[in-house]
């Protein structure tokens, strides 16, 4: 087998790349399905050359999500194979970096005067529940795994491994971003838990690789959700404040450059900061003139007692 071409377990491989793009591997019918597509069109081209060279002809991509960075294969593949088919989840679409995609909610309709149509016509939609479906003749289970990303899910394989996108990031993520988007803490939870519980013969973490255990991982994302809530709680401590503020206060103590990408991704994970503190009880949002201000409830308390 290609170096490049990583084996997990039994027809279960990863892409050797930064992305750890999944490849299921039937080698009686040679057929190749992938969990993502890779970062760009050039690494599709890395990968369909590994492939073909071991006589394997790609049938389907499954998407744990379609971030910029999971789905950046997905035109070069549509147009190299015209029969595959690409499965994403409904909430998951659209859902890239920036403003284009990002910061507004894209509906299906839209998407279909965005995306070209040779994407459109390979396009099927996942349901967003716990089951199992066929794909090229395969049966895959699909876990709903929300937290980074709405629509996120994980695909288990025959062989029981399991590819969970970006549920979780691995350790070389954790120790170079000091901070790490998640659009819901409490979905998030929820998911590690699920994943803690699974017995996989191995889990695949698109930004990290093979693990066998996930423990440690998730004690460090746990710590960094806690560290990141309180601190926001320590910011609305002295006065009351706007997204705009908590989100220029995010970029500058994790010396973030300025750009659209970095910017939109601080916005999100704001939003999942306040979203946590109004569940938790411990902040009012309010809006005056235009602007929305949050504010720790103890405060109002204070005044109004
Ligand atoms: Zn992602």
């Amino acid at each position: 087998m290609n170096e490049t071409i990583i084996p997990v377990y039994g027809s279960s491989y990863m892409y050797a790349g930064k992305c750890s793009v999944g490849l299921y591997l039937d080698k009686t019918t040679k057929t190749a399905i992938l969990m993502d597509s890779g970062p760009d069109e050039r690494t599709a081209e890395e990968i369909d050359h590994a492939l073909s060279q071991e006589g394997f002809s790609i049938r389907a991509i499954i998407h744990t999500h379609t971030h910029n960075s999971s789905r950046g294969g997905d035109a070069y593949y549509a147009l190299r194979y015209p029969e595959i088919r690409i499965y994403a989840t409904p909430s998951s679409l659209g859902r890239g970096h920036g403003f284009e995609h990002g910061l507004r909610n894209v509906t299906i309709t839209e998407l279909g005067e965005n995306l070209r149509q040779e994407l459109l016509d390979v396009l099927r939609l996942l349901n967003e529940r716990d089951e199992e479906v066929q794909i090229a003749g395969v049966n895959f289970r699909i876990l709903p795994l929300p937290g980074h990303d709405p629509g996120m899910v994980g695909i288990m394989t025959p062989d029981q491994v399991l590819y969970c996108g970006d549920a979780l990031f691995g350790e070389r993520i954790l120790r170079k971003q000091t901070i790490l988007l998640y659009t819901h803490f409490g979905a998030a939870r929820r998911s590690f838990r699920k994943l803690a519980a699974m017995r996989p013969k191995a889990y695949v973490l698109y930004h990290g690789g093979i693990y066998r255990d996930l423990s440690q991982l998730i004690n460090q994302h746990l710590e960094r959700f806690n560290r990141l809530v309180l601190q926001t709680e320590q910011q609305l401590a002295e006065q009351s404040v706007t997204v705009e503020q908590l989100v220029h206060k995010l970029m500058q103590n994790h010396a973030l450059e300025d750009g659209i990408e970095q910017y939109w991704l601080v916005t999100e994970i704001v939003h999942a900061c306040i979203n946590e503190l109004l569940e938790l009880d411990r902040v009012t949002v309010s809006i005056h003139q235009g602007t929305l201000r949050i504010g720790l409830r103890e405060h109002l308390t204070d005044r109004s007692g």
